[in-house]
């Protein structure tokens, strides 16, 4: 999980497992909350979701800039 924000080149603060109805969601402050639900996701989903909302950090909206950053670090973000 730290060497995915790693490479994303951003600062991961805070990251909680809820029981939430959405697979994951992160705040402006640099919190990330992810559905526990997720582990019982094929692992690719899964990652993608993580990946997701990790991008998210650096690029806090769902602009061409996030698809980028997204794109950069993952190969299936086509479905997004
Ligand atoms: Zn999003």
């Amino acid at each position: 999980m730290r060497a995915y924000a790693k490479r994303f080149g951003i600062n991961l603060r805070n990251l909680y497992v809820k029981d939430t109805n959405r697979w994951g969601y992160c705040s402006k402050e640099g919190d990330l909350v992810f559905n526990w639900e997720l582990i019982a996701l094929p692992k690719d989903l899964a990652q993608y979701v993580i990946l997701h909302e990790l991008a998210h950090l650096s690029v806090f909206n769902h602009s061409g800039k996030f698809r980028a950053t997204l794109a950069s670090s993952f190969s299936f973000s086509h479905i997004f």
